[in-house]
C-alpha cells in the first residue's frame, strides 16, 4: 500500500458513509498522480479516512470501494469473497451445482461477477481495477471453495467480453486462469441436466439469473401446451417437460441453440415426439401462429442495450407482447420478461399494459420477478437489477 490518498469534495461523502460503493468524477476534489486501477485510502476533505477503493482516471464511476475502514484492502477482497461463497453453501442443495458465486456489488466487489458451474469458474470482470487483481481473486476463490465447500475447483476461466469493458478502456478477454476448461460440461439445477458450453454460449453458459422464474413455470405446467419464445437452450422448456406439460414448443432463432435443447431434453429422459423445436425468428413465428397454447414465455435479449435505445425497445416488447396477447385463448398464463437495464420496471409494466389495452385483453398480475438468492442485492448499493418478469393470467 502507497501514502497516496483520495480526497472527496465537501460534503460529498455521504454515499460512502451508506456504504454506497460507487464514486463519481464529480465528488472528487483532489487525486495524486495514478495509475488506472490503483488501490487508493479515500478520504473526506475534513481529512477522514472512509476506506479504500480503485480508480480510474477515465470513468464517470471513478472510483469503486473495496472497504469501509482502515483495513487492508487485500485481507477484505478475501473476506468478502469467502463471505459471498459462504452464502451460496447455505443456499444451495446437492440437487443444483450451477450458480452464481460473487455478484459484483451485491457481494460487495464492484466490477466482478463468478459464476460457478460444478467445478468451473467462469468469472467475468468489468473494471481494471479487478482486472488488475485477478491472480489474488483466482486464488481466493479456490482456496475458498476448498475450504467452505470442500471442492476442488478444477477450472477458472475468465469470460470478459461485455461491451460495458469498454468504458474502462479494457479489449475483450476470455482464456482459462487456472486448469484447463472440459469441452462439455454437463451441470444440474434442481436436478434437472443443462450441457454447458461455456466459450461458444451466451452470457457465461447459462442464464442463472432466471433460475426462480423456471421454477415457476414449472410448477405451473402439468398437463399444459406450452410454447417458450427466445428459448435459448431450452431452460424453460426443460422445466415444464419435468413438471408433465403435455406439449411443448421451443422457438429461438439460434440453430446452436435449438440443437443443445435437443440434446438437453435428452440428457434429461425427456423424449416426447410431442416437442417441437423450431428455428426462427420468434417476431415471425409469433406473427403467423395461432399461438393456441395455455401458458407462453416471452424472455427475449436485451433490445434496449444503451439509453439510446430504450424507445426502439419500447416498440419491441409492444410488439411481442401485444402479438401474444391478441391470440391467446381465455385462461391462459403469460410469463413476459425484459433483462434491458435501461427499461425500468414501472417502464416495463406501462408497455404491458398498453398491449393489454391494444389488444383488448382483461389481464391480471400473479407473480412478479425474483431473483434467484444467488443473486444477492446489496442493501446499501441496490440499483443493479436489471431483469424483469411479469407473470399474467388472461381472463
Ligand atoms: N429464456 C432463456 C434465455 C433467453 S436468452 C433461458 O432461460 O435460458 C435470449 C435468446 O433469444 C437467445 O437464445 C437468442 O438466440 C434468442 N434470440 C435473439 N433474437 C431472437 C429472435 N429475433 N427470435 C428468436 N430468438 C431470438
Amino acid at each position: 500500500m502507497n501514502d497516496k490518498k483520495v480526497v472527496l469534495n465537501p460534503g460529498r461523502e455521504m454515499p460512502i458513509r451508506n456504504n454506497h460503493q460507487w464514486i463519481f468524477s464529480g465528488a472528487i476534489k483532489s487525486t495524486p498522480h495514478y495509475n488506472n486501477g490503483e488501490i487508493m485510502p479515500v478520504y473526506t476533505f475534513e481529512g477522514e479516512m472512509l476506506g479504500h477503493a480503485y480508480f480510474n482516471n477515465d470513468t464517470v464511476i471513478a472510483g469503486r470501494m473495496i472497504n469501509f475502514d482502515d483495513t487492508d484492502p487485500l485481507v477484505s477482497l478475501k473476506r468478502n469473497i469467502f463471505r459471498a461463497i459462504t452464502l451460496r453453501k447455505n443456499i444451495f442443495k446437492e440437487d443444483t451445482n450451477c450458480y452464481r458465486l460473487i455478484n459484483g456489488e451485491g457481494d460487495g466487489i464492484s466490477g466482478l461477477v463468478a459464476d460457478k458451474y460444478n467445478n468451473v469458474i467462469v468469472l467475468q470482470i468489468v473494471s481494471t481495477g479487478i482486472d488488475k487483481l485477478k491472480e489474488i481473486i483466482v486464488k481466493n476463490i479456490i482456496e475458498g471453495c476448498k475450504e467452505i465447500l470442500n471442492e476442488d475447483i478444477g477450472c477458472v476461466y475468465e469470460k470478459s467480453t461485455i461491451h460495458a469493458r469498454k468504458k474502462d478502456g479494457l479489449e475483450s478477454f476470455e482464456g482459462a486462469l487456472y486448469g484447463k476448461l472440459p469441452h462439455t460440461l454437463i451441470v444440474k439445477e434442481n436436478n434437472i441436466k443443462f450441457i454447458v458450453d461455456v466459450s461458444n454460449s451466451q452470457k457465461t453458459g447459462l442464464f442463472l439469473d432466471q433460475r426462480e422464474m423456471r421454477n415457476l413455470i414449472g410448477s405451473l405446467a402439468k398437463d399444459k401446451k406450452v410454447l417458450n419464445t427466445f428459448s435459448y437452450t431450452g431452460g424453460f422448456s426443460l422445466y415444464a417437460a419435468k413438471e408433465g406439460a403435455r406439449k411443448i414448443t421451443s422457438v429461438d432463432i439460434s440453430e446452436d441453440a435449438i440443437e443443445l435443447s435437443k440434446k438437453n431434453f435428452e440428457i434429461n429422459g425427456f423424449t416426447s415426439d410431442d416437442n417441437e423445436f423450431i428455428t426462427q425468428d420468434a417476431f415471425e413465428f409469433l406473427h403467423d401462429d395461432d399461438l393456441n397454447y395455455d401458458l407462453i414465455i416471452l424472455d427475449p435479449p436485451a433490445f434496449a442495450k444503451k439509453k439510446e435505445d430504450v424507445m426502439k425497445a419500447k416498440r419491441g416488447y409492444k410488439d411481442i407482447n401485444r402479438t401474444t396477447l391478441r391470440k391467446m385463448p381465455s385462461k391462459s398464463f403469460l410469463l413476459t420478461c425484459s433483462c434491458s437495464y435501461h427499461v425500468p420496471e414501472d417502464l416495463f409494466q406501462k408497455i404491458i399494459m398498453d398491449s393489454a389495452l391494444d389488444a383488448k385483453r382483461n389481464v391480471r398480475i400473479i407473480q412478479k420477478h425474483r431473483l434467484g438468492m444467488d443473486h444477492p442485492i446489496n442493501i446499501f448499493h441496490s440499483e443493479i437489477n436489471y431483469l424483469k418478469s411479469i407473470l399474467l393470467y388472461v381472463d
